[in-house]
Formats: C-alpha cells, sequence, structure tokens
C-alpha cells in the first residue's frame, strides 16, 4: 500500500503542519528536516485504510482549499465582511508588534474581556531564541511576549492534545494553511464547541530555518549565544536584530531579511499555495504598506498600520467591539481591492497567477493538493498567452530543479 505521508512529502507538497504525527499515532514524529522545515520521520508502516480517507481530506499537502458555497461571488480577495486599516490603540504594543499590533490588541480584548480563556498561537522558545514553537497562551502576558512575526518554521498540530484537553474557550492564531487545517480537524471531530474563533495574516511563505541560520553564520555570530532574536517589529517594519546579552550585534532592515535572504528558501508547497490569504479565518491581518505617488510601497520607517479583512460575523462582532472599547483603532474605513492589490502586489499577482504555477508542476508529473480549479483558472483569465506560458515553463524548471 501507498504510503500517503511519504508520497505528500516526496512530491513537495507538506507545509509541515504535524497532523499526520497525531493522525496516525506513533508512526511519524514531526522533525526539523535536513532543508531546514518541519517534516514527518516514519517510525512505523501505517496500514489503516480509515485513518487514509481521513488523511486525504485533512492534510493540507492533499486538499490545500477546498470549493466554498460563496465561490461565485467572490473576487481573488476572497469573501469578507468589511476590509479596512486598524492599528493598536495601545503604542507599546503597536510600536513593538510586527505590524500595527492589531492581531495582539484583538486577543488582548478576547482575554480581558473573559470571552476566550487561552490562545493557541507562536512564541519564541525561551531557551533557544531562534526557534518558534505553538504554545497555548493563557495571560495577557503571554500574548504580549508572542509579539512579532518569526519567519522560520512551526507545527500547529504540535499542541493537539493541549487544545483538546484544554478547559475553556481558546482563540486560535496561524498561518492561512494552519488554520485551513486545524479547522477542517476541529469541525471533523466534533470539537467546534472549544473554539471561539480564528485568526490569521497575509502570508507569503514559512521560509527554512536554515535561512535564519545562514544569516548569523554570514554575521559571524554563535547561535548559541543569542539571547535574542527579532525579524522585525519595534518600528514599521522595524529590524532583522539579534543580540548577545544586552549587546545589538545584528541589525538588517526588513527587505534586506526578507527579500534577499528569508524569502529566497520558503518552502517549496508555499509557491502553489492557493491560500496565502487565509480564506478560512474569522479575521486576518496584513501590512497596510505606505505608497509613494507613482503607487509603489515605500518600506521607510513609519508608524504600523494593519491590513484588516474581516471575513465572518464573528470576526465583524471582535471588530467592532475592539473599537467600541478601544483596543484598536481604525484609520481608514473601507479599503478599495484597487488599494488593496497596490499595497499587497505580490499576494494579489500570486493568485492570478497561481493556477499555472500547479499546472506547470503537474506538467512536471508531480501530484499536487485539491483546489478549486474553474475559480483559479478564472483568476487568471487575464495573463496573456506568453505569461502563461512563461509561468508553466517556470515552474515545471522549479519542480525539476527541486527549489
Ligand atoms: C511566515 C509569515 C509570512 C508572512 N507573510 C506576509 C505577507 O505576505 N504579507 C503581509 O502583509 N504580512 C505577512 N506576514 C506578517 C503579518 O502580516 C503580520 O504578522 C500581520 O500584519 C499582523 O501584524 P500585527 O502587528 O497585528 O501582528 P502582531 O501583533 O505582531 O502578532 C503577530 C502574531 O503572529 C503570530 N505568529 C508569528 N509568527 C508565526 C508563525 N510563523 N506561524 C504562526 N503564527 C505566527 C504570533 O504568535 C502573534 O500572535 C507574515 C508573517 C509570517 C509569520
Ligand atoms: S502537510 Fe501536515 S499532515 Fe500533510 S504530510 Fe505534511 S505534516 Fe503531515
Ligand atoms: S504560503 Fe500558504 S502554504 Fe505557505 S506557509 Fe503560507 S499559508 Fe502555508
Amino acid at each position: 500500500m501507498k504510503d500517503l505521508v511519504e508520497t505528500v512529502v516526496k512530491n513537495n507538497n507538506c507545509v509541515g503542519c504535524g497532523l499526520c504525527s497525531k493522525l496516525y499515532q506513533n508512526c511519524y514524529g514531526m522533525q526539523i528536516s535536513e532543508d531546514g522545515y518541519y517534516r514527518p520521520k516514519k517510525f512505523r508502516d501505517n496500514h489503516n485504510s480509515e485513518l487514509n480517507e481521513k488523511f486525504k481530506q485533512l492534510c493540507p499537502g492533499m486538499v490545500r482549499r477546498e470549493k466554498l458555497k460563496s465561490d461565485n461571488e467572490i473576487g481573488i480577495w476572497g469573501k469578507y465582511e468589511k476590509v479596512c486599516t486598524t492599528y493598536a490603540s495601545n503604542e507599546d504594543i503597536r510600536y513593538k508588534a510586527s505590524t500595527g499590533g492589531s492581531l495582539t490588541a484583538i486577543l488582548v480584548y478576547l482575554l480581558e474581556n473573559n470571552i476566550v480563556d487561552g490562545v493557541l498561537q507562536v512564541r519564541t522558545n525561551e531557551k533557544v531564541p531562534y526557534i518558534s514553537q505553538y504554545e497555548i497562551s493563557k495571560s495577557v502576558e503571554d500574548v504580549i511576549n508572542s509579539i512579532g512575526s518569526r519567519y522560520e518554521p512551526t507545527s500547529i498540530f504540535s499542541k493537539l492534545n493541549e487544545v483538546k484537553n484544554f478547559e475553556g474557550m481558546l482563540a486560535i492564531v496561524g498561518k492561512p494553511c494552519d488554520i485551513a487545517s486545524f479547522k477542517r480537524y476541529i469541525q471533523k471531530y466534533d470539537l467546534e464547541e472549544k473554539i471561539y474563533c480564528y485568526i490569521s495574516f497575509l502570508c507569503g511563505g514559512t521560509p527554512s530555518i536554515n535561512a535564519t541560520l545562514d544569516i548569523l553564520k554570514e554575521n559571524n555570530v554563535d547561535k548559541s549565544e543569542i539571547t535574542e532574536l527579532k525579524y522585525r517589529g519595534e518600528g514599521w517594519p522595524g529590524y532583522f536584530k539579534v543580540k548577545k546579552e544586552e549587546e545589538e550585534v545584528i541589525k538588517i532592515s526588513y527587505t534586506e531579511s526578507w527579500a534577499q535572504k528569508l524569502s529566497k528558501k520558503v518552502q517549496q508547497s508555499c509557491r502553489i499555495c492557493t491560500d496565502g490569504i487565509g480564506e478560512m479565518a474569522d479575521i486576518v491581518f496584513g501590512d497596510a504598506w505606505n505608497l509613494n505617488e507613482n503607487g509603489k510601497i515605500d518600506f521607510s520607517e513609519s508608524d504600523g498600520l494593519n491590513i484588516t479583512l474581516v471575513r465572518s460575523k464573528i470576526g465583524k462582532d471582535i471588530i467592532d467591539n475592539a473599537i467600541k472599547k478601544d483596543y484598536i483603532k481604525i484609520d481608514t474605513e473601507h479599503l478599495d481591492e484597487n488599494t488593496l492589490n497596490k499595497m499587497q502586489p505580490f499576494q494579489a499577482m500570486h493568485r492570478k497567477q497561481v493556477y499555472y504555477k500547479i499546472l506547470g508542476k503537474k506538467l512536471s508529473m508531480k501530484n499536487v493538493p485539491y483546489f478549486p480549479k474553474k475559480l483559479f483558472k478564472n483568476f487568471s483569465k487575464n495573463q496573456s498567452i506568453v505569461k502563461r506560458i512563461k509561468l508553466i515553463l517556470s515552474s515545471v524548471k522549479k519542480e525539476i530543479k527541486g527549489v
């Protein structure tokens, strides 16, 4: 019998969520692979056809984005109730956060108003500052300690048992693929009464941990000596910063660290991602990048501002009440999609092109996860024939080269 997990990994469709290690108990464990991503490692064969059926429905390497009822009505930004720009009212949160701190401010609102009792979210390991992991935050202090983006692998199902055993209501924060697969699992196993809401962010991909370690090496910094590593924040977009005790030993701009280093080692499964915009979340935050007079992104430092995509009724209630109680402030009441496309050109372009990238991957004889083909073909209808051919050929080339 074909090993489905190994097939997903071999075809570069694994996102490292860790679901398989929980589904097929004692058959797989998650570990960091040589190329620096969380990947399943097989301990023993699994021959359970019932579990295989579940895996086919739940693994993001098998199903990346399901068909939704709303698909006939949506554009490239998916379904939403409202899209605006916001920032945290608390100046300290806004300053420390990746963008405008709205995400953290919303979590503080949910905890302080006893709407949730905990938050499943990513936090830096206290002892090893270049590693991050999922934890359940139970206090505002925990939430504040989890502020900021971590451009490195994390595995959402690592805390599945803690979620199952948690007494009280939870908010879940994760990358779009984390949210989609975790929500599918929660629905399939009737655990919905435990989860109040799902919060995500726009996602350009998960870089290998080797990309971070390369930056340390290039700067002659010994990873065992560092006491702090921040990818961004403390301003917007802020700097990639590393400290040894109190001494700052690395400070690199966001454009240099993300565009020139981290994004070059994003996992292959992100290249064909059909949901970097968090369609399954209740609220999605992103960077509302400033635009210059030519309509291009201006990355110079300024006060952080979030794009806030409110996708559900529960998301709208959270945002409206958090504004009323002054946890977050609105900057622009409504963003039109034209402005969204300019603030997030990568996401907009990717949604319009991913259909042909996936086609290229299929032509190179690789499996691809399920996605609604008609919808994405429609998103790409304005690409010229030349562009379509280029996208397909470039995708075939990348698959053959394994990058
Ligand atoms: C892998 C990755 C890719 C990203 N790609 C884009 C992009 O293409 N476009 C864009 O506009 N923004 C991107 N972001 C950044 C994201 O936009 C900001 O985190 C978002 O704007 C929220 O800002 P904030 O100030 O409100 O968040 P903060 O208040 O700083 O909160 C950040 C939250 O994200 C959680 N988190 C951090 N790292 C991870 C992780 N690796 N996995 C899961 N959860 C995590 C933290 O636990 C925290 O709750 C990305 C972030 C990550 C981690
Ligand atoms: S995507 Fe998740 S469930 Fe699928 S093989 Fe990778 S770690 Fe396992
Ligand atoms: S780009 Fe897509 S697949 Fe990659 S980490 Fe982000 S949401 Fe997941």
